[in-house]
């Protein structure tokens, strides 16, 4: 067992089973273990590749949505654009690139990165050094509390299903939490909580569901998507929520976990693995709309790139591109877009002060 493993072992010896959101948050953001704290986990050669890692058009469409939302408002001359979990910062430089092109935007805004991870922030600090005004926090809402009483632009792309989430398993005898104890060998081994939670941990509609369901609840985004639709509700804004996930309450469980792009079991080396869960839109939405927010979507990601103008974008690079590069980028354009790829999984929600008008991407 891996060092992660060992404590997790000698924890749960002492403390009895641990929940799959303490697993998830000790095997993620384990302050000297956990596995976005010690690595650079993407890339062809790293664990998992993500859009803006696949074509600079992704940051750019995202770019240009924050970009129409700052005209929209009247282009304040002060606005905060808070990028939450940049991992390498790919995004947010194509980002603010696509958003030079629009007058004044650029001296508006104040950057901030939400990222936990030390080696992550020295990778984004090298990346963004062109940029001067950058701030770093460890929470959400830090970044908040330094943009009162003032507008902001949120990004969040494959961020929410880096969060813990509790798993609980119909019985008969009610919803019961799935634990992570030790078994015979003293091995991490999956169990259920002898006793039934209370039903109202769970979202209404799967209190009917089968026996055998098994019902995610990921708290921590929810609080997290409510800080942010709170801000946007009181001072103005829009945020962009982009990942995969699904866009109807639903249950099984999504909880996964990947070494060198394949999966692997999610017990196994704690740490060393990266592990995700699908993320609720509908939750996050409902949230949303009870801070009294505008929502748009959740739709698919290939919709959604496609309506602000990706195929348009990626025939003015073929156009400057030789032969090798016009193969990457289609192909590129297909994993971001295609229904096979990342086009439909991938869901994208937005939100929004209710007095902001002409939102583009979401047309259906
Ligand atoms: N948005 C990037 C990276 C996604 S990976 C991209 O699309 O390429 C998830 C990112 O969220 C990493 O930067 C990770 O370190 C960060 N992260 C995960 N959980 C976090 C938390 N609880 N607080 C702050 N950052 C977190």
């Amino acid at each position: 067992m891996n060092a992660l493993g060992t404590y997790l072992i000698k924890l749960i010896k002492a403390q009895g089973p641990i929940t799959i959101a303490t697993f998830m948050a000790e095997a993620l953001g384990n302050a000297k273990y956990g596995y976005y704290m010690k690595q650079d986990p993407f890339g062809g050669k790293g664990d998992f590749t993500t859009a803006p890692e696949i074509s600079q058009m992704f940051g750019e469409m995202v770019g240009l949505w924050h970009a129409v939302n700052w005209l929209n408002m009247g282009s304040p001359d002060k606005i905060h654009l808070i990028e939450i979990g940049p991992g390498r910062a790919t995004l947010m430089q194509d980002v603010l690139r696509a958003m030079k092109v629009i007058p004044g935007l650029l001296d508006a805004i104040e950057v901030h990165l939400v990222e936990m991870s030390p080696k992550l922030r020295e990778i984004q600090a090298e990346k963004l050094k062109n940029y001067a005004q950058l701030t770093w926090h460890n929470r959400i809402s830090d970044a908040l509390g330094s943009a009162k009483g003032e507008p902001i632009l949120i990004i969040a792309n494959e961020f929410f299903d880096a969060l813990p989430v509790r798993q609980f398993q119909k019985q008969e005898t009610g919803w019961h939490e799935r634990l992570i104890c030790l078994d015979d060998q003293e091995k991490l081994s999956l169990q259920l909580a002898p006793v039934a939670s209370p039903e109202q941990v769970i979202p209404v509609a799967l209190h009917r569901a089968d026996i055998g369901s098994i019902a995610e609840v990921c708290t921590i985004g929810e609080n997290i998507c409510s800080e942010i639709a709170e801000h946007i509700q009181q001072y103005c804004g829009a945020a962009l929520i982009i990942d995969y996930g699904h866009d109807a309450h639903g249950t099984g469980d999504t909880l996964q976990a990947v070494k060198n792009h394949k999966y692997v079991d999610i017990l196994s080396d704690p740490g060393d693995v990266d592990l995700t869960c699908h993320v609720d839109f509908q939750r996050l939405k409902e949230i949303a709309l009870k801070c009294e927010t505008r929502t748009y979507g959740p739709i698919n990601q290939g919709k959604f790139l496609k309506s602000l103008g990706i195929e348009a974008r990626s025939q003015t690079l073929l156009a400057n591109a030789n032969d090798q590069q016009q193969k990457d980028i289609l192909s590129a354009l297909h994993r971001l877009t295609d229904n096979s790829e990342m086009g439909a999984l991938f869901k994208v929600l937005g939100l929004t002060d209710k007095s902001l008008a002409g939102v583009t991407g979401f047309e259906q």
